[in-house]
């Protein structure tokens, strides 16, 4: 090694050693007869000290050394005069007897500091500068501790980790291919697989009996925050089970991965059905860290004459504690919030439980103070809370109600992001109508198996037939989702008929697991995780690219690498194709 120390470890027990350190500049200054440079690597910074009245020409050089030069500095390690309590190596500093420059460097076009100047897109460019900032190589760390984590927890429950192909034919997970044209097979395209979800399937046919991996699935979708074109999932299936040996064997997973990698003991998982959460929270990935249920006001309001409630097919109500006193320009700003186009709400109806016992409505036109009262009983508010209500269309009223929960939730601070509460949300419908396509649609993909109390409704109502499938969800995130598959030919080729294929169409594009299914399938069933959805809930942030160590922009661009570029005609005219 070029050192015999690195830039993190050094301490007062070190005093008098001679070590070698390399590293970064990270940033250099004069006072008086001294020079002090903060050197960096990955595992911290550490003080070099020189002295101009000790070694004249040694203390110019080093005044020469300019921001993030690889310099290696030989020297003796000193107790520090002013100590920096916030540094691990805050006690000691290098007096530097000899110094080599490794390599120069341009100056970086933004601070390489944990509070940086660099705007997003800088960052993006020059992402290996970005990457020696500590904040952004600790997720990077902590991306890599909870992959140990995962494979140690599977390893030992016996599950093998199987690398499944990248090019391969569609899988039906709901999203848009990435493809790929094949110059051997003119005019014929592989695509990217959106999850290895048929090859695993075809591993338990093979009998490996548990299988996981870490992999990357690739999905051209619009993009998001927590959304990449390519991202990771954990992605898992086993033999032989029920329903409740997945839950317990992830949830497993899931507490091994808080302890090992956070310290947390997360509780027993809270289990709720699709219906429920629909119905109290208005979507399927529910935030419990706080309660603020949906209330079912429809039938306490009617009959007294207004016209919104008496019509409006819904009427939710949430109660947002010690609220009452929220002032005119709050309660705008909430309108304002559910009448964006996104949720499209025509309009909010408040109650305020004052403290002082009164009650105060944006429609005490229609409801007298006692007919609040019962609103506000049958809601659970007590004095000093805030009622919002929202009507209408129950589909749209839930979803609107769904932001402005969450919202309020915010507002009241109560979704600390070092709180976690995980959740799994089971019994999803099977099928899905679309008005658009005129067909139904798995919720899930088509493999997946009704409940089997559900299996005689499959013809006569399939909109009622419930999954054998479950979400986790952690802090209104969905991390993962899987289900019990199909594992009888007959009940998938059903199933592709619900789903509107012809036999031949089916036999085109899943001929290969319909076929393999004819030779002794196991039951079966499984479950992926996003990984790097779990890894920006570790870590207590919004956004996934925060851990990926290359991430697409919200253009899916690479903008280090500037992809995707054009190819050369050379390489078009090999794959046969033309651009329009
Ligand atoms: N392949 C599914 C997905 O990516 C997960 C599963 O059913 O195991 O969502």
């Amino acid at each position: 090694m070029l050192r015999t120390h690195t830039c993190g470890e050094l301490n007062i027990q070190n005093i008098d050693n001679q070590v070698v350190l390399c590293g970064w500049v990270q940033k250099s200054r004069d006072l008086g007869g001294m020079t002090f440079i903060d050197l960096r690597d990955r595992y911290g910074i550490t003080q070099l000290a020189f002295n101009l009245d000790v070694n004249v020409t040694l203390c110019m050089e080093a005044r020469k050394l300019g921001r993030e030069f690889v310099v290696k500095a030989t020297g003796t390690v000193k107790e520090r005069e002013s100590k920096n309590s916030k540094m691990s190596t805050g006690d000691i500093e290098i007096l530097v007897t000899a110094f080599e420059v490794l390599n120069a460097s341009q100056t970086p076009p933004f601070t390489i500091e944990d509070n940086t100047d660099g705007g997003d897109d800088l960052r993006m460019k020059y992402r290996y500068l970005d990457l020696r900032r500590s904040p952004v190589r600790s997720n990077i760390e902590l991306r890599h501790r909870l992959a140990i984590e995962t494979r140690n927890y599977l390893d030992k429950q016996k599950f093998l980790e199987v690398e499944t192909p990248v090019l391969i034919k569609s899988t039906p997970e709901g999203a848009r291919d990435f493809v790929v044209p094949s110059r051997m097979n003119q005019g014929q395209f592989y695509a990217l697989p959106q999850s290895p979800q048929t090859f695993k399937q075809l591993l338990m046919v093979a009998g490996i009996d548990r299988y996981y991996q870490i992999v990357k699935c690739f999905r051209d979708e619009d993009l998001r925050a927590d959304r990449q074109p390519e991202f990771t999932q954990i992605d898992c299936e086993m033999s032989f089970v029920e329903r409740e040996d997945i839950l317990n064997t992830f949830e497993g997973l899931i507490r091994h991965a808080f302890k090992a990698v956070k310290g947390i003991d997360l509780p027993v998982l809270k289990r709720m059905s699709y219906a429920d959460a629909m119905k109290y929270y208005g979507c399927d990935k529910p935030d419990i860290r706080f309660d603020m249920r949906f209330v079912d006001l429809k039938d306490s309001v009617n009959g007294k004459s207004f016209k919104v409630f008496d019509e409006a097919e819904s009427v939710i109500g949430i109660v947002a504690e010690g609220c009452s006193d929220y002032t005119r320009k709050q309660l705008d700003e909430l309108t304002e919030f559910v009448k964006r186009p996104q949720l499209g709400a025509n309009g909010l109806v408040y109650v305020k439980f004052g403290a002082d016992g009164t009650v105060k409505s944006s429609v005490d036109k229609f409801y007298d103070a006692d007919a609040l009262k019962v609103i506000g009983e049958k809601c659970g508010a007590k004095s000093g809370d805030l009622l919002l209500i929202l009507a209408g269309n129950d589909d749209k009223t839930r979803k609107a109600m769904n932001e402005l929960r969450l919202e309020m939730g915010t507002r009241l601070g109560l979704r600390d992001k070092n709180k976690y509460e995980c959740l799994w949300v089971l019994d999803f419908p099977l099928l899905e109508w679309s008005e658009e396509a005129q067909r139904w649609f798995a919720m899930h993909h088509p493999f997946t198996s009704p409940l089997p109390e559900d299996l005689t409704l499959l013809n006569s109502n399939p909109g009622a037939v419930r999954a054998n499938a479950y979400d986790m969800v952690i802090n209104g995130v969905e991390v993962g989702g899987g289900s019990i598959r199909i594992h009888d030919k007959g009940l998938q080729k059903e199933m592709f008929t619900i789903l509107g294929f012809t036999d031949e169409e089916a036999q085109n594009q899943f001929g290969f697991l319909m076929n393999a299914f004819e030779f002794g399938a196991p039951p079966h069933g499984g479950i992926a995780f996003g990984f790097d959805r779990l890894c920006s809930l570790f870590g207590g942030s919004e956004s996934i690219r925060d851990f990926i160590a290359f991430p697409k922009n919200n253009s899916g661009r690479d903008v280090m690498i500037d992809a995707p570029s054009l190819i050369s005609d050379v390489q078009l005219k090999e794959l046969a194709i033309k651009i329009s």
